[in-house]
């Protein structure tokens, strides 16, 4: 039987336990957001003070050499690097996952040549990435785009596809994807692999070159706690980079930026998928923010969300057995990212209550209330004491009251 002792004794035996200490926390919140907006830590904060202050305000345009602020899209992929297993060389921050898939289809399109047009995507994922694949279609010539069923992307599979676009872990169910056995059914298919890392970086330990990976982009604002629209970042297998170009050919991916010359020449390796000048403040928090991760071995970070999920998932149902929520999503910590999904009809309300009371999660359309583990910050106990409260909402029924009901421009 566990109880709020057993999950204290857990905190304390917690080899990520004192990682913690890094972030800063409002007193007497619980926050199960962190796979979608992660939290401050105080090196990021501090940081940006520095930029603004010392670099930005005093040096001025030289910060750009002085400060390194010119290879900082570069430092911060070397950093990403390590959470993704993926070579320094290999990764770099950029735009948005938005921008990034844009930039990563197109190229992959091109590069695939023209007996290879079919770009696949599966119903119900996150919806930018649908979003971009269908602006992507209308603008590049012969593309097919295939929006096939969940699971079904394997079948969908010929020698016509030229890149096939995966959420390692989905945004709503929290459903992890075999990285190394689908990218491989695409590699056998000639086709490309392009992983989106949204909901994985940060929390599992992904393994890009372990498992074959061909592209990636990423969020720089979840897990990894860079803040409101931190940066993205985008990863090439070496062995692409030579191949694919970036159709949004800006100046700072240009081999020489500082020439001025009138005709783009892609910069080697990752560098040439920048655009235009990077967003330093933004930039630097993320680095900053990384500096988290420092000692942090992601296996065990996995393994910490794992237990933290199973443990929410057995004191919902043991707690609010009553109430008529459905889990969403596996059941099984090995199939599972970093949050836990349950549905219920009034869903909406339930959270807001939620929140109201200090434990803030989100909630996905139509009936999805959604809590993210995040193993830095997110303790034994905290996923405890979110569960009394969610039971005591339940019981109440407190969730009934007006203030409830209005629904937000975000959720
Ligand atoms: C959060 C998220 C994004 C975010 O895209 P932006 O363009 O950076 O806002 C993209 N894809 C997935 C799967 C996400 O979870």
């Amino acid at each position: 039987m566990t109880t709020r002792q057993t999950c204290l004794d857990r905190d304390s035996a917690d080899p990520l336990g004192g990682v913690r200490e890094r972030f800063s926390l409002p007193d007497g919140a619980i926050y199960l957001d962190g796979n979608s907006l992660g939290a401050l830590t105080y090196a990021a904060a501090a940081r940006v003070g520095e930029t603004t202050g010392q670099q930005w305000g005093r040096d001025l345009i030289s910060s750009w050499n002085s400060h390194g602020w010119i290879r900082l899209p570069q430092q911060v992929g070397g950093k990403i690097a390590r959470l993704i297993g993926a070579g320094a060389d290999e990764v770099i921050a950029a735009d948005s996952v938005s921008v990034n898939l844009f930039k990563l289809a197109a190229a992959a399109v091109r590069a695939q040549g023209p007996d290879r047009k079919t770009v696949i995507i599966e119903r119900g994922d996150f919806p930018t990435d649908l979003y971009i694949l269908q602006g992507l279609a209308e603008v590049m010539p012969g593309i097919d785009l295939r929006v096939v069923e969940p699971g079904g992307f394997e079948a969908a599979l010929d020698d016509r596809t030229a890149v096939v676009l995966l959420s390692h872990v989905h945004y709503r169910t929290g459903m992890v994807r075999d990285m190394a056995a689908q990218g491989a059914a695409v590699r056998a298919a000639g086709a490309l692999s392009l992983w989106d890392l949204s909901h994985s970086a940060g929390v599992l330990d992904i393994g890009l070159n372990r498992d074959g990976a061909d592209m990636a982009a990423g969020c720089g604002y979840k897990y990894l706690n860079g803040g409101p629209g931190a940066p993205a970042y985008l990863f090439v297998a070496k062995r692409h980079q030579a191949t694919l170009r970036n159709p949004l050919s800006g100046w700072m991916g240009h081999a020489r930026p500082f020439d001025f010359v009138d005709n783009y020449q892609p910069a080697p390796g990752m560098d040439r998928w920048l655009c235009g000048t990077p967003p330093i403040l933004s930039l630097t928090a993320l680095d900053a923010a990384l500096d988290a991760f420092d000692g942090v071995d992601m296996g065990q970070a996995r393994i910490k969300a794992g237990a933290l999920g199973d443990l929410f998932i057995e004191r919902v149902e043991a707690r609010c057995a009553a109430h008529g929520l459905a889990l969403v999503g596996p059941r099984e910590a090995a199939a599972r990212g970093g949050q836990v999904s349950f549905a219920h009809p009034e869903g909406w309300a339930v959270m807001q209550n939620l929140i109201a009371r200090g434990v803030i999660g989100d909630f996905r359309r139509p009936d999805v209330i959604r809590f993210g583990f995040a193993p830095l910050y997110v303790r034994h106990v905290d996923v405890w004491d979110a569960v009394e409260t969610l039971g005591d909402i339940l019981d109440s029924e407190s969730w009934r009251d007006e203030r409830f009901q209005t629904v937000s421009a975000v959720t």
